[in-house]
């Protein structure tokens, strides 16, 4: 129960799906009981696909399976989801226990089953004091808990969520993703929420899929993306700042940027154009007077408190470092040199940004 199989899904939007595609045949599969999240930028089809497994878009293309039943031709109401949205509109004019229950009503459950359910969502969500309020009355995350809450009551097989802690404040989203995590421990529901930031996706997924342009880059855990990101696509999306990447040349025991030649500990897993890819985190600072590391020029330091980020350039291309924030920084406008570990050092294909294992 509560699995989900996405196979072979496509989307054309416009009359009888003759617009142009935006989704270009995904293939997932979900667990019951896994936190999965959809990240990626704006307007790369994270909605519409979260909205085709709601059964709120038609899918063009492919099946959507819940609990092993193809769900293309099923009404939303039929596939056993609850979704919460980042609009998440309660009614002003009901109480926060109306909202939670209004649902329930409609779909004609009886009056004790109602009151059972939203007093133990109450509970979890902590609630249980606000049951009388009206939304006005309560704050913006409490908002959102209610909205969850009326998601919750439903005891669906699925939760969809559509970037539903874009409207809180930074502080808030971070409480509220701890509280989220929990729930999800407390009630074991499949769920698959939608993202564009990617500390929302590391923090929450179990696994993620980073999607781009209508096709998915990459699906695994947070710990396997940022390890091993499969695209320079995704070496530049997850991680912040990003992984820096640069272009050039291998050649031998060299990579060849341009007129400058950086030395390798090992050569390139294959010669010719390749990216270079370094985290700003796993590079450190040559100490020694007149160091053998790679010449990078400063050009400005941010300070974030616990960690200092060196933003320059590397044989003229863009880099930054990450340095912890009690060392003593360079200067703006020195040369340092850099030192990193060649366990550290990704390869990604020049012409396709695929990853290159050695
Ligand atoms: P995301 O949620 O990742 O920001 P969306 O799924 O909302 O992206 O949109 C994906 C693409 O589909 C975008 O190019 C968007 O303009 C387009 N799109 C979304 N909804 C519609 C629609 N109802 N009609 C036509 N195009 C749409
Ligand atoms: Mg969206």
């Amino acid at each position: 129960m509560g699995s989900i199989s996405i196979r072979g899904v496509t989307k054309r939007y416009g009359i009888k799906g003759h617009g142009p595609a935006v989704i270009h045949g995904i293939d997932a599969e979900i667990a019951d009981g896994e936190f999965i999240v959809i990240v990626g930028p704006s307007g790369c089809g994270k909605s519409t696909l979260l909205r085709m497994v709601a059964g709120l878009e038609e899918i063009s293309g492919g099946e959507i399976a819940i609990s092993g039943r193809v769900v293309n031709d099923v009404e939303p109401s039929e596939r056993d989801i609850a979704m919460v949205f980042q609009n998440y509109a309660l009614y002003p004019h009901m109480s926060v226990y109306d909202n939670m229950a209004y649902g329930l009503k409609i779909a004609g459950v009886p009056k004790d089953e109602i009151r059972k359910r939203v007093d133990k969502a109450a509970g979890i969500l902590q609630l249980s004091a606000l049951l009388e309020r009206r939304p006005r009355e309560l704050s913006g995350g409490q908002r959102q808990r209610v909205a969850m809450g009326r998601a919750i009551v439903r005891e669906p097989e699925v939760f969809l969520f559509d970037e539903p802690l874009s409207n809180l404040d930074a502080k808030l989203r971070a409480q509220t993703r701890i509280e989220i995590r929990k729930l999800h421990a407390e009630l074991g529901v499949t769920s698959l929420f939608v993202t564009h930031d990617q500390v929302e996706a590391m923090t929450l997924a179990q696994r993620m899929i980073v999607m781009n342009a209508g096709r998915v880059e990459q699906i695994g855990s947070p710990d396997a993306v940022y390890a091993r990101p499969a695209t320079t696509f995704v070496a530049g999306f997850i991680g912040s700042p990003p992984m820096n990447l640069v272009r050039g040349r291998a050649a031998g025991s060299h990579f060849m940027v341009g007129d400058h030649r950086l030395p390798l500990p090992a050569p390139a897993p294959r010669e010719g154009d390749l990216i270079l890819g370094l985290r700003p985190e796993h590079v450190a600072l040559d100490a020694a007077e007149g160091g053998a590391g790679w010449p990078m020029q400063v050009d400005l330091l941010e300070m974030l408190g616990a960690e200092r980020l060196v933003h320059g350039q590397l044989a003229g291309t863009d880099f930054t470092l990450r340095l912890d924030g009690t060392l003593t920084p360079p200067a703006e406008h020195s040369t340092v040199r850099l030192q990193w570990l060649p366990d550290h050092l990704h390869w990604f294909d020049a012409a396709t940004g695929a990853r290159i294992d050695p």
